[in-house]
């Protein structure tokens, strides 16, 4: 699941008190966790801990007294006992070195596996799909050569039992007598936690050279499919790293480079991803295929294999709460019985272990809880890490390669066999598990999830293509639906659903996963937040390891609705939804692909880098007839009237990108509305885009950026070593993107530097604690102060957030403007003689209010509708915030995403509050008359983040001299998968350059 101890990526949550192992950091900066939502101040705090016990608590000093060599004698052999086949080729016969003696690279794992299938009748090799960097990932099937020959027929007899629906109950019956088991154990997915990967390897020798009864009855019986390298280009840049950071002398100590590895290190894929996050989302093509490969065997056991720190035992599951609420009860108890065993094992080599002590089952992306909600004994490895030669320990020993993959070894061994003895017991409980999904009695019988369609053609479908990856049936409304609804803020109303609206009925095989993905706010027990809120508040610490929310609608941006209804009959299944390509022809005046779409912004940017000149539509339009969103990008002969093969270009765009151009004949918009030559239509600046890497730079935020522009987006772009900034020539660039930081703060020269380029006409990007240092004085923009230096100023922001709810005001106007009078009772927006507390007050609740920052939870944030930077985005947009700065803002800045929600409260009071009206204030700042604030909408907000958060400015933009400082408060890519704010920053990074800035016209 996680490397302990690897900068930043740690999960130090359960050990960062009287815990008897040691967490070495290997990186004196603030750690922070897995999940790309900086922790609370316990990492701080540990840190320091670990700075002033770690060294004294750990016998280095009597390394370096010795010179003799560390012990790395694993007396015990990893393969003993078994009589194995001398015609199947040995792993040391096969890769040149022993097993445990270092790792195997990616390259040497491909001929391992294929070595084995040539030389052995019972394993096959599959490949699932290629990484990025073109490296392919494989499942090996290993059975008896008779279930090998007919692998097909298994695969294809499970399908059968995982969806109940196309059988007989008496046929099913018969069928799982017939069909062996299936294991899916996978290993490594964090490149970096090495020795599942090993052990893979040692595994499959194994199973597929023994010829022990048991292993040939364990054959016989069930069909064990090894994923060895599950982030094969991750496990690449590990084997590269330690190849270069090999001496002549071996190393054992666990603060060497060659056991920390360095930035971004090996734990993610190409673009930084975390592929144990990805389950649910399936951004990366390592996870597409094999959700598809894993998902379509429906597995009954499912091992996943870690590592985390170097000075810690070994981890298995089961979880300790709070548990996801749709995890199948009946598995529970198999878990633990599968653990026993475990235990068991371990307890017969004398290894210490434990259990639960960390790892909780609430975020449904990891491998063994996505196979969970699938219908499988999904079990979590931890194995201490290693990576090579040893690790000296706390009490002296050294803790071998060989020993941890040993561990990992026996563990798979272990279950495979509680496998193998419970098998039939595990049949039966996995078909009930599918029969109550389809069941017209189930818990999830009478509820279906319906995606309202916004026009958003591209998101829709990335929605569409999500589902059917996971093998969740989707119905598209063919006649208009009256319904009771629930909306994404638990609000209930009768609706009327337009036909197109999407359907998906939680009554299908995959219904408990249908649920993780699309219920909106699935709740803790209480129980389980009186131990969370005892661990905020005794140890400024937190039980949860991940963020507590990913619904999928409110991660894409898309409104959707519960509905307390089954299947209704006027649907017709979405099959595909990709639309029909239509080409444009070489008459029209203009070409138009439409601004909610959120691929109209790579169309844009795609075409600028072919050098045609394009605008954007600043307000919605009618051409032609045909209306068109604001955002809407239009490329016209006129501006490109050197351009012989316009329509060819725009096609070859629209091709690449699977969107629909309209072509335009006339430029004149009927009445009010926008005329083609006028001012609404921005002329773009082509976007040459630089983005700061490495240095303190957060490399999961890093990598989404990367990934955006590079895949998504698909243009040219630059990184720039933050350690060459200085010497950096920012003129060839006029977007520059400061990712979030984990570590220090950018230096006052290179600041400098910065903000000359940005006043020279740059547009500067920057997120998170990026953000909160420009927001510093003097440091970049002068209307955004983070909190604590806001408490500062919070009757200005106060005003501001007051003054734009004003614009938005509904209320009729003419009666006081027409009046001749001058009114005596004029009433100011603000509260009248509020009593502010102090500023030691305003921090002391401050510092309060932050110790219950979340680990990650959707927040709704009201948009300005008009703003360039708010293109394709609704008027509500859900918000994916952690421990982020919290920002606030006032004019002359101008904030398009501000968090909190406005709902008419009946209640209200008016907030112009005389002296005996107490002032309405949500969090800090003021409320407008007769208006409520809703902030969280999914996952877990304490009152008290609430408190802090409310109003904050989530995005923001600063004119500074000919250029623009735009400002994200938290992350706007999270795990790729946050279209509705990824939407945002695309808007940011193609647009800015035209919009916010003013580029200089060369003579
Ligand atoms: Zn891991």
């Amino acid at each position: 699941m996680t490397k302990l101890n690897i900068c930043g990526y740690s999960n130090f949550r359960g050990r960062c008190h009287g815990h008897d192992h040691y967490v070495i950091l290997r990186h004196p900066q603030p750690a922070t966790t897995q999940c790309q939502f900086i922790r609370r101040p316990c990492m701080r705090a540990m840190q320091t801990l670990v700075a002033i016990i770690g060294f004294g608590s750990i016998p280095f000093a009597a390394l370096g007294e010795t010179a003799a060599e560390p012990d790395l004698e694993y007396p015990v052999p990893i393969l003993a006992g078994a009589n194995y086949d001398p015609d199947i080729p040995t792993l040391e016969s096969l890769l040149g070195f022993s097993v445990g003696k270092r790792i195997a690279a990616p390259a040497e794992i491909e001929a391992v596996i294929n070595a084995y299938a040539k030389a052995s009748s019972r394993v096959a090799v599959f490949e699932y799909a290629r990484s990025y960097e073109g490296r392919g990932l494989y499942y090996v099937a290993i059975s008896t050569p008779a279930n090998i020959a007919r692998l097909d027929e298994i695969r294809g007899g499970w399908a059968k039992i995982g969806d109940p629906r196309e059988i007989e109950p008496d046929d099913a019956d018969e069928l799982l007598q017939q069909l062996p088991a299936v294991a899916w154990m996978a290993y490594s997915i964090h490149g970096n936690e090495t020795s599942g990967a090993d052990a893979a390897l040692a595994l499959a020798y194994h199973l597929a050279a023994a010829r022990d009864p048991q292993v040939e009855a364990l054959l016989r019986d069930t069909v064990v499919l090894i994923d060895p390298m599950m982030n094969p280009d991750g496990r690449h840049r590990t084997s590269e790293q330690l190849a270069q950071h090999r001496g002549r002398q071996r190393n054992i100590d666990d603060q060497s480079l060659l056991h920390t590895g360095y930035w971004p290190w090996g734990r993610t894929n190409h673009y930084l991803f975390d592929l144990n996050r990805d389950w649910i989302y399936g951004v990366n093509p390592e996870s597409r295929g094999r959700i598809a490969a894993a998902g379509g065997w429906n597995p009954l056991l499912f091992v996943d294999a870690h590592e985390m720190g170097a000075q810690d035992t070994y981890l298995f599951s089961p979880p300790r709460d709070p548990h996801n609420p749709n995890f199948p009860p009946s598995l529970g108890p198999w878990v633990e019985r599968f653990a026993e065993d475990q235990a068991r094992a371990f307890d017969a080599n004398h290894w210490p272990y434990y259990t639960g002590e960390w790892n909780e089952g609430w975020y449904p992306g990891y491998s063994n809880a996505w196979a969970g909600l699938r219908g499988a004994v999904g079990m979590l490895y931890e194995q201490a890490s290693v990576d090579e030669d040893g690790i000296l320990r706390a009490d002296g020993s050294v803790l071998t390669y060989s020993q941890a993959i040993h561990h990992q070894f026996v563990s798979s061994l272990a279950n495979l066999q509680t496998l193998h003895a419970n098998a039939d017991q595990l049949k039966r409980n996995f078909l009930e598990i599918r029969r109550a999904a389809v069941g017209a009695n189930g818990p999830y019988a009478r509820r279906s999830f319906a995606i309202l369609a916004d026009g958003n053609q591209g998101r829709i479908e990335r929605f569409v293509d999500l589902m059917q990856l996971q093998g969740i049936e989707v119905y598209r409304l063919t006649q208009p639906l009256m319904t009771r609804a629930r909306d994404q803020l638990g609000r209930t109303s009768s609706v009327r659903l337009p036909v197109g609206t999407l359907l998906v009925p939680n009554r299908q095989p995959e219904a408990n996963l249908v649920a993780t993905l699309l219920e909106f706010d699935p709740r803790m027990p209480e129980e389980t937040l009186k131990k969370e809120r005892r661990e905020l508040l005794m140890r400024n610490d937190s039980r949860l390891y991940d963020v507590t929310s990913w619904n999928i609608s409110m991660m894409f941006g898309l409104e959707a609705l519960e509905l307390p209804i089954a299947l209704p009959q006027q649907v017709e299944p979405v099959s595909t939804t990709i639309a029909a390509q239509v080409a444009v022809d070489g008459t029209a005046l203009a070409y138009v692909f439409d601004g909610r779409d959120d691929r109209s912004v790579a169309a844009a940017a795609r075409l600028a880098v072919r050098g045609l000149t394009a605008r954007v539509g600043e307000k919605e339009f009618t051409l032609d007839g045909t209306a068109f969103a604001r955002g809407s990008v239009v490329v016209t002969r006129y501006d490109n009237r050197d351009e012989q093969e316009l329509a060819g270009a725009i096609n070859a765009v629209a091709a690449q990108l699977k969107i629909a151009p309209t072509a335009i004949t006339s430029g004149w918009g009927p009445g009010d509305a926008p005329d083609l030559g006028g001012g609404y239509f921005v002329r773009l600046t082509a976007p040459t885009i630089a983005v700061l890497a490495r240095g303190g730079i957060r490399p999961y935020d890093y990598g989404n950026v990367w990934k955006l522009l590079d895949q998504d987006i698909g243009i040219r772009h630059s990184q720039i070593d933050e350690a060459l900034l200085a010497e950096t020539d920012l003129r060839r660039y006029n977007v520059l993107v400061l990712p979030d930081r984990w570590q220090g703060e950018l230096d006052s020269a290179a600041v400098e530097r910065i903000n000359d380029w940005v006043a020279a006409g740059g547009t500067l990007i920057a997120i998170g604690q990026s953000a909160a240092q420009l927001a510093q004085p003097d440091q970049g923009v002068d209307a955004v102060r983070a909190l604590p230096q806001a408490l500062e100023e919070l009757q200005t922001f106060e005003l501001a957030v007051l003054r734009e709810a004003m614009a938005d005001q509904d209320t009729r106007l003419g009666d006081s403007v027409w009046s001749h009078g001058v009114t005596t009772d004029y009433r100011f927006p603000w509260p009248a003689d509020a009593d502010w507390p102090e500023i030691e007050e305003l921090q002391k609740r401050d510092d309060w209010l932050k110790l219950f920052m979340p680990q990650g939870a959707f927040v709704a944030a009201r948009v300005d509708t008009e703003h360039w930077l708010s293109f394709g985005s609704p008027a509500t947009l859900p918000v994916l915030y952690g421990n982020a700065p919290v920002l606030f803002s006032a004019p002359p800045a101008e904030t398009p995403v501000r968090l909190g929600a406005y709902r008419p409260a009946a209640d209200a009071q008016s907030s112009a509050a005389g002296e005996d009206e107490a002032v309405r204030r949500a969090g800090w700042l003021a409320l407008p008359d007769e208006q409520g604030l809703d902030l969280r909408m999914s996952g877990l907000l304490w009152p008290e983040a609430a408190q802090r958060m409310a109003h904050g400015a989530y995005l923001v933009r600063e004119t500074v001299g000919d250029g623009q400082i735009i400002l994200f408060a938290a992350p706007p890519s999270f795990r790729g998968a946050t279209l509705g704010t990824m939407r945002l920053l695309a808007n940011a990074l193609v647009y800015g350059p035209g919009f916010g800035s003013s580029q200089a016209i060369r003579p």
